[in-house]
């Protein structure tokens, strides 16, 4: 285990979200976005679509916000054809194409939670390793229900 990342940088992050969010009057958990555009800075590579959604999820004590958008969006910021999502660590950010089949999106969304998680805890993951435990744990959890509602604590 690596040393504690230094969370300056990081509790800086959270309150450029907690303002850019709150500041436009919704809450932390706003699902839709109107089409209005932002003032946040940064952001400005996301379409404005009515279409486009997007949630914060909590990664350790942090908020990342995660929105869907278009393909040509992510791979923009990839420069990668075929990117189905992207991170950014410093802006808690991630981006989702939107419209992917459902269980590419569950593995895309694994995926990009794991490069945040691996930023976090300074874990130095490869891209491969990051890919086989997105896919490895989405299939465990789908392929194993009861186990999945145990660790969620759905279930005694
Ligand atoms: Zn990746």
């Amino acid at each position: 285990m690596t040393a504690r990342p230094d969370r300056s940088a990081e509790m800086a992050g959270y309150r450029r979200l907690a303002a850019a969010l709150l500041g436009e009057g919704r809450s932390l958990a706003a699902k839709s976005v109107p089409a209005k555009p932002e003032k946040r800075t940064g952001a400005r590579y996301i379409s404005r679509s009515k279409a486009e959604r997007r949630m914060v999820i909590k990664v350790g004590c942090r908020p990342v916000d995660l929105r869907f958008t278009s393909a040509a969006a992510v791979q923009r910021r990839t420069r990668k054809a075929g990117s189905m999502g992207c991170n950014d660590y410093e802006r808690n950010l991630i981006l989702v194409v939107r419209g992917l089949p459902e269980s590419t999106r569950a593995v895309t969304m694994m995926h990009e939670s794991l490069h945040d998680i691996n930023s976090s805890y300074s874990m130095d993951l490869s891209e491969q390793t990051v890919d086989t435990l997105a896919t490895s744990i989405v299939t465990l959890l789908r392929d194993n229900r009861e186990l999945a509602d145990m660790i969620l604590g759905r279930k005694a």
